[in-house]
């Protein structure tokens, strides 16, 4: 059975996708198969790994809102041992369009399941809200992967995102738990960013990770080339810290 994790935060622009690609494209080099999931809209994963979008016929909204085989939409990438489900603007729409759906909260968690290959994590980028996609992500994962910007408010949105993952617990899926914090755009000149880490560190001492994502310009760059990390700069501060990362993550 795969370890399934979703990238959760509802804030934007706190490193979810760029977690989620450098996490997913780290993993066969360590031997594990992995299955990205871009379940934002945006797309930013599915163009990050150098997929064009307007190319695709079918994406994950086919799967969630139509019931399409999940089988005919996943995707090899250009990293040998990870596949895609990839995303589409229309996966916008699916927000409303599932609320009059049966089994609404359980869309992703069911076409997963009907997955004929099996592979060892599934990583899921989920949108910034608390929505109906994110819901669908955190019943279908065990595990939630915390990207946390160190900056003002950080810990605000916290509070919202745990009293969400208490009522999934609750009500649709007992199994989520934390799985880990990752502190993102690390920045050790500024008193700011050391305040925020102790913070966060002391609230999760558990649940933080050790390796700390450092503000990185190649990682910035990478997705303009389709590239994750591995393959555009894997010897640069941000190429080593999604290496040490994923060992981590892998090792808990
Ligand atoms: P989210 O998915 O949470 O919205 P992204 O991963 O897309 O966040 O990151 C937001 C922006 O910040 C992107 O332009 C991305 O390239 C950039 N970025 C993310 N992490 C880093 C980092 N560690 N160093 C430099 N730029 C980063
Ligand atoms: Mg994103």
């Amino acid at each position: 059975m795969p370890r399934v994790y979703a990238v959760v935060n509802q804030k934007g622009g706190v490193g979810k996708t760029t977690t989620a690609i450098n996490v997913a494209a780290n993993l066969p080099g360590l031997g594990l198969s992995g299955l990205i999931v871009d379940m934002d809209p945006q797309g930013n994963t599915t163009s990050g790994l150098g997929i064009v979008r307007s190319e695709l016929s079918r994406s994950i909204y086919d799967v969630i809102v139509d019931a399409h085989d999940i089988n005919e939409v996943v995707r090899p990438t250009a990293v040998t041992g990870l596949d895609i489900l990839p995303s589409h603007r229309s996966l916008a729409g699916a927000e409303i369009e599932l609320i009059n759906l049966p089994r609404r909260e359980r869309r992703l968690l069911y076409a997963l399941e009907s997955l004929r290959t099996s592979y060892d994590y599934i990583i899921i980028d989920c949108p910034p809200s608390l929505g109906l996609l994110t819901v669908n992500c955190l019943v279908a994962a065990e595990y939630m992967l915390i990207p946390i910007q160190c900056e003002y408010y950080a810990l605000e949105g916290l509070g919202a995102l745990t009293h969400t993952t208490q009522l999934i617990q609750r009500e649709l899926n007992p199994r989520l738990k934390i799985g880990g914090i990752v502190l993102t755009l690390f920045d050790p000149r500024t008193t700011l960013t050391l305040q925020v880490a102790e913070q966060v560190r002391a609230q999760f001492p558990e649940k933080t990770f050790r390796t700390v994502i450092p503000r990185n310009v190649r990682l910035s760059e990478a997705p303009s080339h389709g590239m994750p990390i591995t393959q555009y700069d894997p010897t640069s501060r941000g190429g080593v810290a999604y290496q040490e990362l994923t060992k981590e993550l892998i090792a808990r």
